[in-house]
């Protein structure tokens, strides 16, 4: 094995949004130059790096150029070309490795890969494309007698945040929404799950084969997107081992070197099944730069250089809320406000286009507890648009 990649080195991250934003200031501070590729010019990573690349991710002059200038590489999506992700690793290390994050890109194949490693999964069938709403209907009456009702139609790739997701009740006929998802592309239909609480864990693993996680997470969703996190999950002990333990061995079974993210779900029941794995840093994970001894980011360039990992230990407990792009419906936030509040940290990721749904950044604290952070958190965000109607702003 070559040795660490040191300070002074290029790191590459392909992608441009806010995880690698902050991917590449957590390496500049380590004494990093910083190369993002990108094919969206406005990306938020590209301005912060010391080599931006705005090009299609299919540019071969693009390819030579960054990896001729970079001595390792990671990515901040995973929903990236295998071909872009094979020809970089043929050049510069890539961490985590293409396969693995091939491995995550679609969801039949995560399962699979999941089952193989023994980790409890909800139940769920794999369903082609049917081609015509009919067909779809046909398919989703065969697998269902397995799964049985509520459960969750999920589009095989390219999903994240809810996205190409659609609910199909207890009972009633198909929702036309599921029969379109399904009519145009491979999906899984997943058994809606009785949910106590969501849990994350990020788990970072160094090239030579050091293993940390940092501690379990607890997650808010509001219409399927992340809302708040706390760091720790107010799970106890005995969950959080467990937690901590199926991540890791998800983590390290699927091969990944670098920085991982496993989604659990804990059911009423107490199980733990993981929801899905991403080869890179997590939104839950955004707390520990507040909460944690390193942060994920941090974390991830340690492992993606070889260098020592971090203690991820929780120095205090955290909380993060989100602020999406609906906050700006009224024009600008009153970020005066937030910050008034005591203990909030507002953290923006310089987007110029507040769509809803839209992650713009998060506000995070620490306290004493999980919750006494979440509610320094949550008043922070109330304060955003709570103050008199400020000066309407046309939404772009
Ligand atoms: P995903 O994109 O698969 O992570 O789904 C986004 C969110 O939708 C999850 O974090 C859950 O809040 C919810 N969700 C997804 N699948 C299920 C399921 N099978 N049962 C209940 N809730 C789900």
């Amino acid at each position: 094995m070559t040795g660490p990649i040191l300070p002074g080195s290029t790191l590459g991250v392909v992608g441009g949004g806010q995880l690698g934003r902050m991917f590449a200031v957590a390496a500049r501070r380590l004494g990093y130059r910083v190369a993002v590729w990108s094919d969206d010019a406005d990306a938020p990573a590209l301005a912060v790096a010391d080599l931006p690349t705005r090009a299609p991710y299919d540019d071969t002059a693009a390819l030579a150029a960054f990896t001729g200038a970079i001595d390792a590489c990671t990515v901040e999506f995973e929903n990236l070309p295998a071909d872009l992700l094979r020809a970089i690793e043929d050049r510069v290390p890539l961490r985590p490795s293409a396969a693995a994050i091939a491995a995550t890109q679609h969801r039949g194949r995560e399962k699979r890969a999941l089952a193989e490693l023994g980790a409890p999964l909800a139940p769920w069938r794999p369903l082609d494309a049917a081609g015509t709403p009919d067909a779809a209907a046909a398919a989703l009456a065969a697998v269902s007698a397995d799964i049985g009702r509520p459960a969750v139609l999920k589009t095989a790739g390219f999903g994240y945040d809810g996205k190409g997701q659609v609910a199909i009740p207890a009972s009633g006929p198909w929702p036309d929404a599921a029969l379109a998802l399904l009519a145009a592309q491979p999906c899984v239909l997943e058994a809606f799950v009785d949910l106590e609480l969501e849990l994350s864990v990020v788990v970072a693993c160094s090239p030579g084969g050091e293993v940390r996680a940092f501690p379990v997470a607890e997650n808010h969703h509001a219409r399927h997107v992340l809302d708040l996190t706390v760091m720790p999950a107010r799970v106890g002990e005995e969950v959080a081992r467990r937690a901590e333990a199926l991540a890791r061995r998800v983590v390290t079974g699927m091969g990944v070197v670098g920085l991982a993210c496993v989604e659990l779900f804990l059911t009423r029941a107490g199980d733990l099944w993981v929801n899905e794995v991403a080869p890179r840093p997590h939104n839950s994970g955004h707390v520990t730069i507040e909460a944690c001894r390193v942060d994920q980011f941090e974390q991830q360039v340690r492992a993606v250089c070889g260098l020592p990992l971090g203690d991820p230990a929780v120095v205090r407990p955290g909380a993060m809320a989100n602020l999406l792009g609906d906050l700006w419906e009224d024009g600008e936030p009153d970020w005066r406000a937030a910050l008034a509040v005591d203990g909030a940290r507002l953290h923006l990721y310089g987007k110029t286009q507040a769509r809803p749904g839209r992650k713009m950044g998060h506000l995070s604290a620490v306290a004493d507890d999980a919750a006494a952070a979440a509610e320094v958190v949550l008043a922070a965000r109330a304060a955003l648009t709570a103050g008199a109607a400020p000066t309407p702003r046309p939404r772009a």
